[in-house]
């Protein structure tokens, strides 16, 4: 007879999610609650890090089982593997198995039942046995669902009576604690002995064996499932509850055994309260110091002596978990019912840090009659404890526990506090975390935390609002635009088109249709969605201006009704994301184009040296980026013995304005806004800046020769105006070469809601330059490059940066070569440059990778001390620097990195530009930097070694860097191969070549000999 004891994959998908990774994966057996979380892990691909629990009651009653005559058992815990379903079910085939044992949850149990009738479908010969909490429905289940039998409580004993002939349900029945101790040691195998991880509490070593030592607990929490309904038959929380303890001589023995068979290098006890008392664990502490491993355990704080604390840490106990629930004592003792002095737990855990211990804090929001002033007392009290790391869970609700047992009759005679008012029911705790957390947040908040740079906590309040509120037009608009800022633009045709199902008189879905529709270059469709906004509000300014742009007569043309607007809708949502951005494409390969020098105007400076003049409204210190760039400038200038004026603010650093001989008189404009309206107060800065930079201009720029190029490489629309403003009003013939190179999004510092109007004025300030011969226009990259092109109608080619790289760039050499892999990080330690996640990127990498170490340089103090403390708590292997590399340095140290890793947030750098990646892609370094931003772009189109982060969050950057160790030789290569490509391109020669090109100036071919003017001699 063949029984497979199984864990069956847990994945679920969900294609509408925008900042998430749009994968979710849960845990069941093994897990107390069962719960859902994004992973590192995909389906079918392994990776380590993700919290994987060993399926403690499966893994013994597999063992029990294999003890009887003529069965042959067999395991397969496919969320321990990653396993994908084909794969899982290809096993089942294959296998032929009589029986299939599933222990599962309320949480999983949607999932579960499905799964279940698929087997039972597909599989007519192999009878399903589910056990576990949810085996607390009892007969329901058996009338609902293919089932053989269903067994309560824990299932050794009951497995081996459904193998013997029992059916149908099968009551509980546990072993005694002799049996216990007597009993077959857990299931392992090879394939799955080091799958088995969780992080907390921290200074955990891999691989880890995660056992128990006993079985129950004698309190009582409300929410509390094992020590309910698995190792005994409590559900209201009323009776007697035992516990069963392994004794030291058969801890002992199977510890030995395990680790003896598979090296484990840590011990995790996760018992439901593995300090139940000072003799058991003394007991296991004496183990515990013959084995010689690290040990930690999940305890209460108030269940043994002060002194067994010390002993547990004498005997290699290196930390604990410790179960708080609450920061409020009154809901400790009248909702939870935990018996706990939060008080003397404080002590506790000062008395643990005193020993050298690391805590890590467990706590529940979202109690039934709990109040939101109560759950802030728990983050109160939590923030008052020294924690090494907490976890915050939304209170689940799983049949069997006492909690379940409130929701079906209202009240518990022993609970006083416990009360379903106001109570938000959820089995999956991580949704019922989100859930609680934002019950009572609007649209209102949801764009607030737009504007305020905090994208995904909109997606999430969005969501929930479809959840309680049904479909909704101005939530799905605003899903919508989410969508469209994270760049997933099917996603946002499929937002747009169901707020426009959803509310056929709402405008401003078919306003940002059309507008998403006509950037994407389908021009008829988008001009059908702006009739049909402009029909819906007429007074629509934009989409008036879009249709006209688009060349379309607004007042004419039929608006199509709403059935049409529908089916457009329906078939826009069909066609295939690889068609989207296929505009955008066009407009970089147009940007990518050679530029045809007009040679009936650019005959101007024929015969002469040109003069260059650079203006820099940005510059202000001598060390970065942006001083290295005014230095490529000049050193190329003086290469060629071209004449160089620098004119940068009055403010900027006197050690800079030396180092170019610049002349520092460009007045930088501070203007506080009179206007407490934010469109008026944004038009009032845009003109009096404006003002500023032309009378800048007018005043220390007024003695030009019309061969003279006027350089602006930090053109931003408030400066463009001004300059045209300036350029405009010199006579035709005395006007010089003017090129304006914009560095990063135009638009960025302007919250999203003005963002149409500076759009519609930076167009206006750029519209005087368009049939200008003697103006050019450059940005510092395609996307940039592709929107001036769009919006200006003029060529806006990419100018390189002007890089002098005197360190040469590294050569390949793999990674058992190297011996010991560097990742890297240099840049000022901002927060929107990912610095908050290096601690836990180190924590997850680190033990898994035993080759490697982070080297990190932060050049600005904008690091937390916390984030620092913990990064220099991993001692040699986190190198920290707190000092401002320059020049050769800087390139020294990215040369010495092999891999640089960047992990901006990517809302803020999608067209800004970053320096720092085209000098490591110059020096041969592979890359680690978030999809969809710049960045990405930058690398791909050099094609060398990178590693895409999905998500702004840890996991995501963990995932990017594992890949990148994973495939170094690989990457390392083809950064190898970019690096003369990107060197080529980004030199001051070309630079200054493109430049001189786009003015249509010929470019001198020998050196000026004698001459004056300029500084570019210094
Ligand atoms: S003390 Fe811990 S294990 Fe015991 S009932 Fe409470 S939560 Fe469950």
């Amino acid at each position: 007879m063949k029984v497979l004891c199984a864990n069956p994959p847990w994945w679920i998908e969900d294609p509408d999610a925008i900042y998430g990774s749009g994968l979710l994966a849960g845990v069941r057996a093994g897990s107390r609650w069962p719960f859902t979380s994004t992973v590192r892990s995909r389906p079918g691909q392994y990776r380590f890090g993700d919290y994987i629990p060993y399926p403690f009651f499966l893994g013994s009653a597999a063992s029990y089982l294999a003890r009887e005559p003529g069965v042959a058992v067999s395991f397969r815990d496919s969320i321990a593997l990653r396993e994908d379903y084909d794969k899982f079910f290809k096993y089942l085939a294959e296998g032929k198995f009589d029986y299939v044992v599933i222990e599962s949850a309320s949480p999983s149990w949607g999932h579960d039942a499905e799964l279940i009738a698929h087997i039972a479908a597909d599989y007519p010969h192999t009878r399903v046995v589910v056990a576990g909490p949810i085996a607390s429905l009892g007969e329901k289940l058996l009338a609902d669902h293919p089932l053989h039998a269903v067994i309560q409580g824990e299932y050794e004993k009951g497995l081996v009576k459904v193998v013997g002939g029992a059916s149908g349900l099968v009551g509980y029945d546990i072993l005694t604690e002799a049996e216990l101790n007597a009993a077959p040691y857990p299931y392992f195998d090879p394939l799955h002995a080091n799958k088995y991880w969780d992080s907390n509490p921290k200074g955990q070593v891999f691989p880890q064996l995660q056992v128990l030592t006993s079985r129950g607990c004698p309190f009582r929490c409300i929410f509390c499932v094992w020590p309910a309904v698995m190792s005994n038959n409590d559900p209201d929380g009323t009776g007697v509850r035992r516990v069963r303890q392994l004794s030291g001589d058969y801890l002992e023995g199977m510890l030995t055994e395990l680790i003896g068979r598979y090296g484990y290098k840590s011990v995790y006890f996760d018992d439901d309260t593995f300090n139940l008392g000072d003799r058991h664990v003394l007991e296991v502490c004496a183990v515990m110091a013959r084995l010689g491993l690290p040990w930690s355990a999940m305890c209460r704080a108030d269940t043994i002596a002060w002194d067994t604390w010390r002993v547990m840490r004498e005997s290699g106990c290196f930390g604990v978990k410790i179960g708080f629930e609450s920061g409020n004592q009154w809901v400790v003792d009248n909702i939870v019912r935990k018996n706990l002095d939060l008080e003397k737990a404080r002590d506790v855990v000062y008395h643990l840090k005193a020993l050298g211990m690391t805590v890590h804090g467990t706590f529940t929001v979202g109690l039934p009659g709990e109040t939101p002033e109560q759950m802030a007392d728990t983050r109160r009290y939590r923030s008052s404890l020294p924690l090494d790391s907490f976890q915050e869970s939304g209170t689940a609700e799983i049949e069997g526990s006492p909690l379940s047992t409130l929701r079906r009759t209202g009240s518990l005679e022993k609970y006083a506090g416990a009360s379903l008012e106001g109570y938000v029911a959820e089995r999956d705790g991580t949704r019922k975390m989100r859930l609680v957390e934002l019950r009572d947040a609007g649209l209102g908040e949801a764009e607030m935390c737009l504007r305020h740079g905090r994208p995904a906590v909109a997606e999430s309040i969005c969501r929930n609002l479809l959840d309680t509120g049904g479909e909704d037009g101005k939530v799905l608009d605003l899903l919508g635009s989410l969508a469209v800022r994270a760049r997933k633009f099917d996603l946002a045709v499929r937002f747009f088109s169901r707020a426009i199902a959803a509310d056929a008189a709402y405008a401003a879905p078919c306003l940002h249709l059309g507008l998403l529709l006509r950037d994407q270059g389908l021009a008829e469709e988008a001009a059908s969605c702006l009739r049909r906004a402009l029909a819906l509000d007429p007074e629509s300014l934009d989409a008036r201006q879009a249709l006209v742009a688009l060349g379309a007569d607004p007042d004419d043309g039929d608006t199509p009704d709403a059935a049409t607007q529908a089916s457009l809708a329906r078939s826009l949502a069909a066609v295939p994301v690889s068609s989207w951005g296929r505009t955008l494409r066009r407009a970089m390969d147009a940007a990518d184009a050679p530029q045809e020098a007009d040679a009936a105007e650019g005959t101007d400076g024929e015969g002469k040296y040109p003069r260059l003049i650079v203006l820099d409204h940005g510059l202000r210190f001598l060390a970065g980026h942006h001083f290295a760039y005014n230095l490529g400038v000049l050193a190329e200038c003086v290469k060629r013995e071209l004449p160089v004026e620098f004119y940068v603010y009055a403010d900027c650093q006197p050690e800079a304005v030396k180092v170019l001989r610049a002349k520092a008189v460009l007045q930088p404009s501070r203007y506080e806004s009179h206007s407490s309206d934010r469109y008026c107060s944004w038009l009032e800065d845009f003109l009096i800046a404006g003002g500023i930079a032309e009378f800048n201009l007018f005043k220390n720029l007024r003695d030009l020769d019309p061969s003279d190029i006027v350089f602006c490489h930090t053109a931003d629309p408030k400066i463009v105006r001004g300059i045209a403003a300036w350029y405009l009003a010199m006579d035709k013939a005395r006007r010089p070469y003017l090129c304006l190179k914009f560095q990063n999004h135009c638009f960025r510092f302007v919250a999203k809601d003005q963002r149409a109007l500076a759009r519609s004025i930076f167009r206006l300030a750029l519209k005087p330059f368009i049939n200008e011969p003697k103006v050019s226009f450059a940005a510092s990259n395609k996307l940039i490059g592709s929107q001036i092109t769009q919006m200006a109608e003029k060529p806006c080619p990419v100018f390189p940066v002007p890089l002098q790289l005197e360190v040469p760039a590294k050569k390949y050499r793999s990674r058992a070569e190297k011996g010991v892999l560097r990742i890297g990080y240099a840049g000022e330690g901002r927060v929107e440059q990912g610095v908050g996640f290096l601690p836990e990127v180190a924590e997850a990498i680190l033990p898994a990778y035993p080759d490697v170490v982070f080297e990190l340089q932060f050049a600005c103090r904008f690091v937390d001390d916390d984030t620092l403390n913990r990064l220099r708590s991993f001692g040699d292997r986190v190198r920290v620097h707190e000092s401002c590399f320059v020049g050769d340095d800087f390139h020294r140290l990215i040369a010495s990195f092999d891999a640089l890793l960047l992990p901006y947030q990517p809302t803020s750098y999608v067209e800004r530009s970053s320096q720092i990646v085209i000098e490591a892609i110059a020096l041969g370094v592979p890359l680690i930097v978030p999809v969809g931003t710049s960045l990405a772009l930058e690398v791909k189109q050099f094609n060398c070694g990178y590693s895409l982060i999905r998500g702004y969050d840890g996991l995501s950057v963990i995932e990017a860097v594992a890949h990148f160790i994973d495939n170094h030789d690989a990457l390392a290569r083809k950064s190898a191969d970019a690096a003369p490509r990107c060197a080529a391109f980004h030199s001051g020669g070309t630079l200054i070549d493109l430049l001189l090109a786009s003015c249509g100036v010929p470019v001198p071919r020998t050196p000026r000999r004698e001459g004056e003017g300029g500084n570019g001699a210094g």
